[in-house]
């Protein structure tokens, strides 16, 4: 699933290819994924992109929002004039509309944006701007770590709550943004295991690895995002971030950390595949 660092260099990616650009035309293939009449957004000019978790939220000049949620392998793809000339992405995206495209959005002068999706759990909405607040999974969205949460804040949360560290960070309600593989990354950068009980964390523990829930984001923002899993960038690009984990996907592998000589081990949390160094993590 994409998480924070993706959705948000998704976002900029449309900010930078469809801003100014006026839907004229909206194709529904799928009723399947929409949530509402898309056609309320024909003829919106787009004013911009905001980002609520892990949801986009793409703004229109006729007073229409569309909010899209890619779950757990959705994808937008712009395809039209300012796209680069020599574009290498994978066979599935080299022709679109493809059999996984179930939303095509057309722009004036004849720019398109595709929405795609494998396995159908996403879903795209034309919502009133001014009652996007007041969407069920905006309005549930937990505070998110540096925008809306800081360190104070989120060491008070861990103190509430008895569940294992991991499940909670990747809990939307109570922090929004850190999914499966950047919750793995923080608690390795954390040095703290995986399974330990989010209260039980010292107050400098706590400290560590919000700021390490930082640091991994920035990573994955730097490498142009993770596509372990479905994800790729506006244009269908992969991100590069895979290459750079320090533990997710590395089960029975060297620990990566300096000066440590531990293993990667691979549990199941919450129904995820969760990887942590049993000497380092603790
Ligand atoms: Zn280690």
């Amino acid at each position: 699933m994409p998480e924070l660092p993706e959705v948000e260099l998704l976002g900029r990616g449309l900010s930078r290819y469809i801003s100014d650009s006026t839907i004229t035309a909206v194709e529904v293939i799928t009723p399947k994924v929409t949530r509402s009449d898309l056609k309320r957004v024909i003829g919106g000019r787009v004013l911009g992109v905001r980002r609520f978790g892990k949801m986009l939220c793409i703004d229109l000049s006729n007073a229409f929002s569309l909010a899209i949620h890619l779950k757990m392998t959705g994808r937008l793809i712009y395809r039209g004039k300012k796209q680069p000339a020599h574009l290498k992405v994978d066979e599935d995206l080299t022709t679109l509309p493809g059999k996984h495209t179930h939303v095509v959005f057309t722009f004036r002068g004849g720019d398109k944006l595709y929405f795609n999706d494998i396995r159908r759990f996403g879903w795209v909405q034309a919502v009133k701007t001014s009652e996007v607040n007041r969407l069920p999974f905006v309005a549930k969205l937990g505070p998110e770590p540096g925008k809306t949460l800081n360190a104070q804040q989120f060491e008070a949360i861990l103190r509430k709550i008895g569940r294992p560290v991991k499940l909670l960070l990747m809990d939307q309600e109570r922090i929004s943004g850190v999914g499966n593989i950047y919750a793995n990354e923080s608690l390795f950068c954390a040095k703290i295991r995986p399974d330990r009980k989010a209260r039980q964390l010292a107050s400098s523990e706590a400290k560590v690895l919000f700021e390490c829930t930082l640091r991994v984001f920035e990573e994955g923002m730097k490498y142009g995002g993770s596509s372990t899993n479905a994800y790729r960038d506006v244009l269908g690009r992969k991100g590069q971030y895979q290459e750079h984990y320090m533990v997710y996907d590395r089960e029975g592998k060297r620990c990566l950390r300096e000066g440590c000589s531990g293993t990667i081990k691979k549990t199941m949390m919450g129904g995820r595949g969760t990887y942590f160094c049993t000497t380092c993590q603790r």
